[in-house]
């Protein structure tokens, strides 16, 4: 597997140390557990977090390299902590990354033609929900923009837009700044594992129309 497309380091670095709320986890963990590149910079960045708490003076710190980087990633919240106990594979979960082990599933839920989800049942309130996307080769979403931000890892297929193409284990990274219209790959559905905060908002007459009737 080919990975091209990685999460930004900020959002590593906050990954690392503990502060992404727990789809948002999932989501990265599932890349991370993909990605060789991205595990080298997490464990680094967990050995340099490890360094500074056993410094005896905060001085002995490298020009306060780890204090600036804790203060560019500081502000978010804690992630609320994961179950303990793995649930029982079911067949259905081949394929899936091992962090899902951790969830419930919900059930399949249609979205628009072409297009459904499964909710990831998270205990607590975090600021984002976590599912699986499913479309079916060669839909064309229609172009959407995020109010917050949405973290994407593909599982299996494959789709582009604007930013490339994406495959299995590549990440994306929306936000309120990309207006983008994915198109999926002819040759076998997509799946992918998405954490979304905020809204969709779908662009044109149509979205406008249909918006109100798609829940996600
Ligand atoms: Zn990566």
């Amino acid at each position: 597997m080919t990975i091209e497309h990685h999460p930004p380091e900020e959002l590593l670095a906050r990954f690392a140390a503990g502060r992404l709320d727990q789809a948002e986890h999932i989501v990265m963990s599932a890349h991370v557990s993909m990605c060789v590149r991205c595990r080298r910079f997490v464990a680094a960045f967990e050995r340099l977090g490890g360094a500074a708490l056993e410094a005896a003076e905060p001085a002995a710190l490298a020009a306060g390299a780890f204090d600036a980087v804790m203060a560019r990633i500081g502000g978010g919240e804690a992630a609320s902590p994961a179950p303990a106990v793995p649930r029982p594979r079911r067949a259905d979960d081949a394929g899936l990354p091992k962090v899902l082990d951790l969830y419930d599933i919900g059930r399949v839920r249609r979205i628009a033609p072409g297009l459904s989800m499964r909710p990831i049942m998270i205990p607590g309130a975090g600021k984002s929900r976590a599912f699986l996307l499913r479309s079916e080769p060669g839909t064309r979403m229609l172009e959407h923009t995020h109010t917050e931000t949405e973290l994407t890892c593909v599982l299996e297929g494959s789709f582009s837009h604007e930013g490339g193409h994406f495959g299995p284990g590549d990440f994306d990274l929306g936000d309120d700044t990309i207006d983008h219209r994915p198109i999926v790959g002819a040759d076998m559905p997509c799946v992918c594992l998405v954490a979304m905060s905020g809204k969709l908002r779908i662009n044109g007459l149509l979205g406008r129309l249909i918006e109100p009737f798609i829940r996600l």
